[in-house]
């Protein structure tokens, strides 16, 4: 294995990062706040096109706090997407909340506005808050979910950690919910080492979302607290990677699409289907993915071609195992309607190498490897 690694998807720098972290050491604003800080959530927010943005150490704590100024508590309905990472729901466990699973729709692999309308359906005013994210960088039905969400008063939660700079219907996503959150994780469209963000237009929601990430502290002299507070605030340096991250993220959206339609075209005649997304949506390609059609994936199964490109030094990834079959969930409740579709798209589906970093070369290498194992 002499060959360099290929990587599913990993940090891409390109030199401003470093100019903005330069700044903050000159200026030892190492820590907490700072120009940076305040300066990433402008150009963030003015990026996405909404009000207001609170800097946060990790997407999970930007949407734990979604969920705590939802109002979640004890109890309490919330209706999640299901095929996702486990950071989309956890943190309607850690306000004592209940989770309920509403399963994918084919042509996106998103929730399902007509399966979350039954489930609204099923759980009326128990129901405090929906939190649906746009996998792989593909938007889900948007205002479909919005206004589901506005019918039944509850609150949207738009999980967009995965797709920063997608469009639906011309619009970036991150501003279709009443709060949304993104993230700046390693592998992430633009990253900053680790951290995310808090959006929304409700800039009275982004200053209490700032008061709770910095300890609570009340305006008093002494430290003084009326309510629980956290410790989530990003740090100035880790936001001058952001800074010089943003100024690249449409060109990072730009090879991550040209990736994906590589791929697209070399697979044309193979019995696979790409990630789907559909043409009122500009998805940002974060993770090229493709199912293995029904009579070809008991012989050429995900886990085989993982292996086989794992044989070769390159990284590729199973589709997120859905929510309702984590065993940490076993017992909440699951909405479908017929056959689970996030079940089988996890049964039969691959995320494969899409780092922008890789040559044209290294990904028909990829290619010819996975076409050998048809
Ligand atoms: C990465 C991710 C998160 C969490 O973001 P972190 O910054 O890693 O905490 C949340 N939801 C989804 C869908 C993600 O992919």
């Amino acid at each position: 294995m002499s060959e360099k690694r290929i990587w599913l998807s990993s940090p891409t720098m390109h030199g401003e990062e470093q100019l903005f972290i330069n700044e903050a050491f000159d200026t030892n604003w190492i820590a907490p706040l700072g120009k940076n800080v305040t300066e990433f959530e402008n150009e963030m927010a003015a990026y996405v096109g909404c009000k207001s943005a609170a800097a946060v150490t990790a997407g999970t704590h930007a949407l734990h706090m979604a969920v705590k100024l939802a109002g979640v508590g004890k109890g309490d309905i919330v209706l999640c997407s299901d095929l996702t990472f486990s950071a989309t729901v956890n943190p309607v466990s850690y306000e004592g909340g209940v989770q309920v699973f509403i399963d994918s729709e084919r042509d996106t692999w998103n929730m399902d506005p007509e399966i979350l309308e039954s489930a609204f359906k099923k759980y009326g005013s128990k129901v405090k808050a929906v939190i649906a994210a746009n996998l792989y960088g593909t938007p889900a039905k948007l205002d479909e979910i919005a206004d589901i969400c506005s019918r039944y008063n509850a609150v949207f939660i738009e999980d967009a950690a995965e797709s920063l700079s997608a469009k639906y219907k011309g619009r970036q996503t991150g501003t279709f919910g009443r709060y949304n959150a993104i993230s700046f994780n390693g592998n992430k469209i633009i990253t900053t080492s680790g951290g995310g963000m808090f959006l929304s237009d409700d800039e009275d929601a982004v200053a209490k979302v700032r008061f709770y990430s910095t300890q609570s502290r009340d305006p008093a002299p002494w430290y003084q607290h009326s309510e629980i507070g956290y410790n989530y605030r990003m740090s100035n340096i880790v936001a001058g990677i952001g800074r010089g991250q943003l100024i690249h993220i449409d060109e990072h959206k730009n090879l991550k699409t040209k990736i994906y339609n590589r791929y697209k075209k070399a697979f044309a005649d193979l019995p696979v289907e790409m990630n789907p997304y559909t043409s009122d949506c500009e998805p940002n390609f974060w993770l090229s993915c493709f199912t293995v059609n029904r009579d070809w994936a008991e012989r050429v199964t995900p886990e085989k071609i993982r292996l086989a490109l794992e044989s070769e030094n390159i990284e590729s990834r199973p589709i997120w195992k859905p929510m309702h079959m984590q065993p940490v969930f076993a017992g909440r409740d699951f909405v479908t309607n017929g056959d689970s579709v996030g079940e089988d798209i996890f049964a039969r589906g691959l995320c494969l190498p899409s780092d922008i970093k890789m040559t044209e070369e290294e990904q028909q290498r990829v290619i010819d490897i996975i076409k050998g194992l048809f």
